[in-house]
């Protein structure tokens, strides 16, 4: 029951129809063969074509034992012949990116002579591993190189030669087998084997762009975009810089030196904003107030690090140091301090009574509460110290 493949015989077939020889359910998908199809099974690093046969969706296409099986919800009629429809912007991407990545690892191997080692065809993007290592200028070579070709127009012709004529030629990803060898051959470029349809003419294939690099097994990982792809990555890339370059009123070109100057202010601006909160903190310590041997400052508009500086030099001078900020709306952060009494038993203290929830290590402790300031300074000027022993 083998079905003939048509997207051997012509990649551009969108629309062809064809008679239903098998249709099996198997427990989650109708299982459909048939006479003929330009649906292209998964293979040689592309996913399966998506689309319609009659009414019923396709969503996977698979070789199996020789038979290409497509995967469908819904069930056909065995023996009927039905209209059938390939997704073609999808199929069209994918010979795009594929062809281009056949001219990248051609330039690659005849430049470098690395090989093509992993091949991976993702949605919007291809990654190729490559044997040996490639820096950034060298990439930027091949890149040239490859548009070189794709505006050279040339010709790429895939074809199954006789084992005579297999055994004469060089071709890269060379496989054991003698029969049934697929070739793709691109005019002065690259010569292949590979089961998945191409472009005609290199013209087709569009841009292409080599975006990512990294290492990887010995070797390098790149990623690329070639076409469609490339140009709706381009119009999303381009959205951004334009839109960058107005928020800093920058030359597009120039928005990352842009950036890297903000940054430095952003940095000086904050390293003198925290200087600014410790002369703050500094200039209040004459406000502390007294109950007992504690110290306390309730206070609103200090941040953690104010409220550290305060308590850190309270501490040296008085047994226990608290420090308050907020108000009765929003509820008040606090950060308490000691050097001789257990702050665990302190934090306890302050949770229970004021409301709250917080702690910290042996010597400082921070948190927030919720109870009003009237509250805390009773619990303040009643506190009894001796409850707090370590
Ligand atoms: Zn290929």
């Amino acid at each position: 029951m083998l079905t003939s493949k048509l997207y051997y015989e012509d990649a551009y077939i969108k629309v062809f129809n064809a008679s239903v020889l098998s249709c099996e359910f198997t427990g989650e998908f109708y299982e459909i063969i048939l006479d003929k199809t330009a649906f292209f099974p998964e293979g040689g690093g592309q996913k399966a074509d998506c689309g319609f046969i009659g009414d019923a969706e396709i969503t996977d296409v698979q070789e199996v034992n020789g038979e290409i099986i497509h995967f469908s919800k819904n069930s056909l009629t065995v023996g009927q012949q039905y209209e059938c429809k390939i997704d073609w912007g999808i199929r069209f991407g994918r010979m795009q990116n594929h062809s281009g990545e056949h001219i990248v690892s051609g330039i690659v191997h005849s430049m470098f002579g690395y090989d093509n080692v992993g091949f991976h065809m993702e949605n919007n993007y291809v990654t190729v591993d490559f044997s040996g290592e490639l820096n950034r200028d060298q990439l930027d070579l091949i890149e040239e190189k490859a548009n070189i070709a794709v505006f050279s127009n040339y010709k790429i012709k895939c074809y199954f030669p006789d084992v005579d004529e297999l055994s004469d030629l060089d071709y890269r990803s060379k496989l054991d087998l003698t029969e049934n060898v697929r070739l793709v051959e691109i005019e002065n470029i690259d010569l292949c084997a590979c089961c998945a349809p191409h472009v005609n003419l290199t013209g087709e294939i569009g841009v292409i762009k080599i975006l990512d690099f990294m290492r990887h097994r010995g070797g390098v990982r790149i990623v690329m975009k070639c076409g469609f792809d490339a140009l709706h990555d381009y119009r999303e890339k381009y959205k951004s810089v334009y839109e960058v370059s107005g928020l800093l009123s920058a030359k597009q070109c120039e928005i990352s030196d842009s950036v890297g100057r903000l940054l430095q202010e952003i940095d000086s601006v904050r390293r003198d904003f925290y200087n600014f909160k410790l002369s703050v903190a500094e200039n209040a310590k004459t406000n502390l107030l007294s109950a007992g041997e504690c110290s306390y400052f309730i206070t609103n508009g200090y941040d953690a690090d104010m409220m550290r500086e305060l308590v850190n030099f309270s501490m040296l001078n008085s047994k226990l140091c608290m420090i308050f900020s907020g108000d009765d709306n929003n509820g008040y952060s606090y950060i308490a301090g000691s050097l001789s009494l257990d702050m665990k038993k302190v934090a306890k203290a302050i949770n229970t009574v004021l409301s709250g929830r917080g702690g910290g290590r042996d010597t400082m402790i921070q948190g927030k509460v919720s109870a009003h300031k009237n509250f805390i300074v009773d619990f303040i000027t009643n506190i009894d110290l001796g409850d707090f022993n370590g």
